[in-house]
């Protein structure tokens, strides 16, 4: 079993052979996966795929990126998908100090107002994190987010900030970088945080796993995520697998 806890299954990407690339999951022995929407497109498309896939969940919020586009509407509609049984977290939202589509101050008060709904509905946030690190932390810390907690989404920090998230009650997901031969931090990460506390995601289409770099991504892969975890951690993937299904299972409240 493996649960791919960072998916998005809803983009246009895999619009020809959606059936395919999930029967190639099954076949790897994903069990479970969460879809993420960050716009409304992304977020209706989500919706779409979880009310005919049992096996897929929904997270749903904005994206930093695309902050300024946020209305007031849009987060209303957030807040009433998040009473679906199927949604399971909010997010992706955080800071992403990459690309200037969205000015810092308004990527701030969009993850501030989607902090304070998850606390007010009760699911835990998922966070995209760009080099905003320092910004992002202090946020979490400012607005209680410990309260409902979550997921440091594909991290690609230190250890030393993963284990800070951890205290604040987030778990640290791992993706396609901890394979890459130069990514050295994923690799102490996953050394270094407990696996009560860590789990796997594809990301995909993006951040595809070695050998499949720079390719198109897709949640079979999330296997090779976890034989790497496995690898670092000297555990077998059996091992892997379940410890990192049961705690997503036990973030998401899913039986
Ligand atoms: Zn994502």
């Amino acid at each position: 079993m493996l649960f791919d806890t960072h998916a998005h299954l809803n983009d246009t990407q895999y619009n020809e052979d959606l059936e395919e690339v999930i029967e190639r999951a099954e076949n790897e022995g994903v069990t479970n996966m969460v879809i993420v929407g960050f716009d409304r497109p992304t977020i209706q498309r989500a919706m779409e795929l979880v009310e005919n896939y049992d096996f897929m969940y929904a997270c749903v919020g904005w994206h930093p990126v695309d902050a300024i586009d946020m209305t007031d509407e849009d987060l209303t509609w957030i807040e009433e998908l998040a009473a679906h049984p199927k949604v399971v977290a909010l997010g992706e939202m955080g800071l992403d100090y990459h690309w200037d589509k969205s000015p810092k101050d308004i990527q701030q008060e969009v993850f501030r107002r989607q902090i304070r709904l998850a606390k007010k509905v009760k699911l835990p946030i998922v966070i995209h994190n760009r080099e905003a690190t320092a910004d992002i932390v202090e946020i979490l810390k400012e607005e209680g987010a410990e309260e409902v907690g979550g997921i440091m989404h594909c991290f690609s920090g230190s250890p030393e900030v993963a284990k800070e998230c951890v205290k604040m009650n987030f778990y640290i997901s791992l993706g396609g970088p901890v394979t890459f031969k130069n990514a050295k931090k994923p690799k102490e990460v996953a050394a270094e945080i407990p696996l009560e506390k860590l789990l796997i995601e594809t990301d995909c289409p993006y951040l595809a796993p070695h050998p499949y770099r720079g390719k198109r991504n897709e949640p079979g892969y999330v296997k090779l995520v976890a034989e790497q975890i496995a690898e670092i951690k000297g555990l077998t993937l059996e091992e892997v697998a379940e410890a990192t299904t049961q705690n997503a299972k036990k973030l998401f409240g899913i039986k």
